[in-house]
């Protein structure tokens, strides 16, 4: 790849690796910057949930990507920071998104990172993950003339809508519109989370649901936090979410294992909000409400 561009996604993977300030496990910090075919670069940070869960950055920088819409992938740039040491470590992808990139990208995607002296390295998903068979999925290159846009909170772009959120119905017309960008096989899913970023400026951040081919799903209400957390949002809200179904809304929460998510990035008090368009009526249940006996010892 051209080596401006990769100087431009390694900048961008620091930055937002030094923003992360989710890590409780593992002592590292780790953050991606995602290129797309059309110039656009995504970046992702690694959210931990005290040993369940975690979600590393890459799945975070695919999740944001893919629920703007996005589906032609040239290359990702991975890097960690060493919290006791203070400084910037290689990281390769775990088998998990090994697994998860090559259901979604070419055998020609690359995938770089550091060496101890600084310098970038560079490998094929073909060469990190070999088992796989890339004959359906389709290889990307970059013209290195394209225009790069770097999209997030942090970066050039922001990627939260400014959407006056107390219009509910507006609110549920972009969760219908967002599940439109669900990929993979799942049911149509979308989710709306607000919440406040560092300014205390509030934000709303969308996901659709995401499915790899070998049927790990990352439903809408998740894909939503991962992206309004690596976008720096540590303040929440409520989250609207819904299942479209022959093109109209109807009822979906987060699943149990995001509401354990959710308790922990977003507490107690948390809004969970969905719509049944049919009955034209809205529901809605606080995360202790839904999660009964979890506070009581
Ligand atoms: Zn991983």
């Amino acid at each position: 790849m051209d080596s401006k561009v990769l100087n431009i996604m390694l900048d961008t993977a620091k930055k937002i690796t030094l923003k992360n300030d989710c890590v409780n496990d593992s002592g590292f910090r780790v953050g991606s910057a995602l290129l797309c075919k059309n110039g656009n670069i995504y970046a992702g940070h690694n959210i931990e949930n005290f040993g369940i869960q975690s979600t590393c950055s890459e799945r975070t920088a695919f999740c944001s990507a893919i629920s703007e819409g996005e589906k032609e992938f040239v290359g990702i740039v991975v890097i960690a920071s060493d919290i006791k040491e203070n400084k910037f470590v290689e990281a390769w992808p775990c088998g998990y998104c090994r697994e998860f990139m090559s259901s979604i990208v070419g055998s020609e995607f690359e995938i770089y990172t550091i060496d101890e002296n600084g310098n970038l390295v560079g490998k094929t998903i073909s060469e990190l993950a070999p088992l796989h068979d890339y004959s359906i999925n389709k290889n990307n290159s970059f013209d290195k003339n394209t225009k790069i846009s770097i999209k997030g909170n942090f970066f050039e772009v922001p990627i939260s809508k400014n959407i006056e959120e107390k219009e509910i119905n507006k609110v549920i017309d972009l969760a219908l519109k967002v599940a439109n960008n669900t990929y993979g096989y799942f049911q149509k899913e979308g989710a709306v989370i607000v919440g406040f970023n560092e300014k205390n400026e509030k934000c709303i951040f969308t996901g659709s649901t995401i499915t790899d081919n070998n049927g790990s799903i990352i439903r809408a209400p998740k894909v939503a936090l991962l992206k309004a957390l690596s976008n720096g949002v540590r303040k929440f809200e409520k989250i609207i979410c819904i299942k479209s179904e022959n093109g109209k809304a109807n009822i979906l929460y987060p699943s149990y294992d995001v509401i354990q998510l959710l308790l922990q990035y977003a507490g107690v008090d948390f809004k969970m909000i969905t719509y049944n368009q049919d009955e034209n009526k809205v529901y809605e249940n606080t995360i202790k409400e839904v999660l009964p006996k979890y506070f009581e010892f």
